[in-house]
This record gives C-alpha cells, sequence and structure tokens, in this order.
C-alpha cells in the first residue's frame, strides 16, 4: 500500500488510550506490577459508540489515577510501535494529575518524565505533550490548572492543551480565560469538537476557543460555511477514522469526511485518538483512508507536510533529514517527499 512508503505524524493520541491486553503482557514479562487486567481489557466493539468506550474506560480506571512513573514503561512500549510504523512525530495527551499538585514538584517530576521521554525516542521519532482538560473539571480547578500549564510553558515540558470530553451541555465558554492565558505564554489549544455534538460546538471552539486544531470535527462537514472558514483560516482537523466509526460518529467509511478534505486540499491529520481503546493503529489508519478513497502518495505527503506545520512544538530534536524529523535511518521516507 503507498501508505506505507510516507512518515506519518500523529497529533492526537490519550497516552491512556494506548493500553491494549498485549502492551500490558508485555510489560508483564519485564516484572511491571499491572494495573489493569489483560484478559479483560478487550477493546470497544463497533455497535457499541459512547457507551462501550465508557465501559472501556472502567477496565482501566486505576491507570486514571497512576502517577507518571507508571506510564513510563505504557509510553516506552507504545513509542516502540510507533516507530515501527514510520511514525516521525507524536504529540500525545496525558493527564496533569499524573504528577504533583505542588508546582515546583511537578515541575520537577515533569522534567524527569521529559528526560526519560526523549531517551525512548530512540532518535527514531519525537515525542511532545499536551495536558488535557476535561471539559467536566470544576470551575474551581481551572486556575489551579492554568498555573500548571504556564510553568510548563516556560519550561518547555507541554507544548500545548487538549480540552475534551462530551461536548454536549458543557460549553467552553467557562475556560476563556484560561485560553487567554495560555496563549499568551505561546501554548497551542486543541479542543475536540464536532465529533457527537454539531457544527455549532466546532464554531464555538473557534470563536471562544481560538483553537488551533479541532479534534475529529466530522459535524463541520454539515456546513458548508464553516468547511469554508476552517479552510480560509487554516485550522487544522485531526481525524481519528476508527473512533469515528466505533463512537458512531460516522456510519461508514464512505460517510467518512476526511475524502472530501483531501478533495478541498483542507489541513488534516489522521490519528488513533486511543489505539488500545479501539483496537488500531496508525498504520491501519492510514490503510482505511486508502482503501476507502483511493488516496495517493502524494495525498499522504500533503498530510504529512500539514500536520508537521501544524504541530505544537516548534522545536524538532531530530532536524537533520530532509523531511525535518524524518529518521535518518529512513531515507526512503525522505526520497518520498521530496518527489512528492
Ligand atoms: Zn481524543
Amino acid at each position: 500500500m503507498v501508505h506505507e512508503a510516507v512518515p506519518k505524524i500523529e497529533l492526537h493520541c490519550h497516552l491512556i488510550g494506548t493500553l491494549n491486553a498485549e502492551l500490558l503482557r508485555r510489560l508483564e514479562t519485564t516484572g511491571e506490577q499491572l494495573l489493569a487486567d489483560p484478559e479483560r481489557l478487550r477493546p470497544v466493539g463497533f455497535e457499541e459508540g459512547p457507551q462501550g468506550f465508557a465501559d472501556w474506560l472502567v477496565r482501566v480506571e486505576h491507570y486514571k489515577s497512576a502517577d507518571w512513573r507508571r506510564y513510563l514503561p505504557v509510553l516506552d512500549q507504545h513509542m516502540a510501535t510507533l516507530c515501527r510504523q514510520g511514525v516521525v512525530y507524536a504529540e500525545m495527551m496525558i493527564s496533569p494529575t499524573m504528577f504533583s499538585r505542588d508546582l515546583a514538584e511537578m515541575v520537577d517530576q515533569f522534567a524527569e518524565f521529559r528526560e526519560r521521554a526523549t531517551a525512548c525516542e530512540r532518535g527514531q521519532v519525537q515525542v511532545e505533550f499536551l495536558f488535557l482538560i476535561p471539559r467536566s473539571l470544576p470551575d474551581d480547578l481551572i486556575d489551579k490548572d492554568i498555573a500548571r500549564c504556564v510553568a510548563l510553558a516556560e519550561t518547555g515540558g507541554i507544548c500545548g492543551i487538549s480540552i475534551a470530553g462530551l461536548e454536549r451541555d458543557r460549553p467552553v465558554t467557562r475556560f476563556m480565560r484560561m485560553f487567554d492565558a495560555l496563549k499568551d505564554c505561546g501554548l497551542g489549544i486543541e479542543i475536540h469538537a464536532g465529533e457527537l455534538g454539531g457544527p455549532d460546538e466546532v464554531a464555538e471552539a473557534l470563536d471562544v476557543g481560538r483553537a488551533d486544531r479541532i479534534g475529529h470535527g466530522i459535524a463541520a462537514f454539515q456546513d458548508d460555511r464553516l468547511i469554508e472558514r476552517l479552510r480560509e483560516e487554516n485550522v487544522h482537523i485531526e481525524f481519528c477514522p476508527t473512533s469515528n466509526l466505533k463512537m458512531g460518529a460516522v456510519r461508514d467509511m464512505a460517510c467518512h469526511p476526511v475524502g472530501r478534505a483531501r478533495d478541498l486540499a483542507m489541513n488534516f491529520s489522521i490519528n488513533t485518538d486511543d489505539p488500545g481503546a479501539f483496537d488500531c493503529d496508525m498504520a491501519s489508519e492510514f490503510a482505511l483512508v486508502e482503501q476507502a478513497f483511493g488516496f495517493s502518495k502524494r495525498d499522504f505527503a500533503a498530510i504529512a507536510r500539514n500536520s508537521m506545520a501544524s504541530r505544537f512544538a516548534k522545536k524538532l530534536r531530530y532536524p537533520d533529514s530532509t523531511y525535518g524529523c524524518a529518521a535518518p535511518d529512513r531515507p526512503e521516507v525522505a526520497r518520498v517527499l521530496t518527489e512528492c
């Protein structure tokens, strides 16, 4: 398949969502104490929808409250998978609750987390982090999270935030002061919108959230004026095909807006969202769009360029290759991009 020769960039993946039975069994062989039972960790099925995903989260609930040290071996395993699939750059969402509530302690812990993550990159895949802020975050915790994000923006620990959670009845207006503060310190803003909600939520994410990137954005394609706005403002859309199918955001791949986005030369990426929960990986997602819409090498090269241009982290750690971060041992990848 043509996508195999093109480097992949992932901008929408939740670290907790990478957990699956195989990854846990690999951890077990290294002597790691598991917080979920691999035998019970079956992925979300196609007909299960949001309730199926909620049930999956219950199966990993002990990881929801686990601290950053627990996630290091998970991250290491997942990053090895990314390397195998030709992913050269990834931004991952993690929860601020993995770290101490004390600001100074959190900065120190994050520095250690970052150092270990950089070692896991193996010089092949650059991984950066976004703090995930749930839409349901109580008002009194918003200011605390602003302080945490600003502190880590100053040290280069995180490159942005993501607002996630079911959109209905949870307007992002509550986070306005957070958006202003984080924009001022150079952090990128991603908002999950238009996954299960309507086009209004995508417009709200742009108007109120000043979002640089929209997670999913499926509903935007019900509204031609909104599509035009996304094109004019060059807003990046993070598509997650299998997640969209399993959550019921689209009926089947033929209905997925990624084909139309390609036809309109829009700015978008292809992502897994929660590869463990949805039983997918970057290769499977690229294969899905290739099969459904006949994406060419040139289409995938455009996706790679747009995804890199829409990344939140400015600095590249492996800048020697033609592409800016393609691994030095993958010359075919750099060649494909210069040819397309
Ligand atoms: Zn997501």
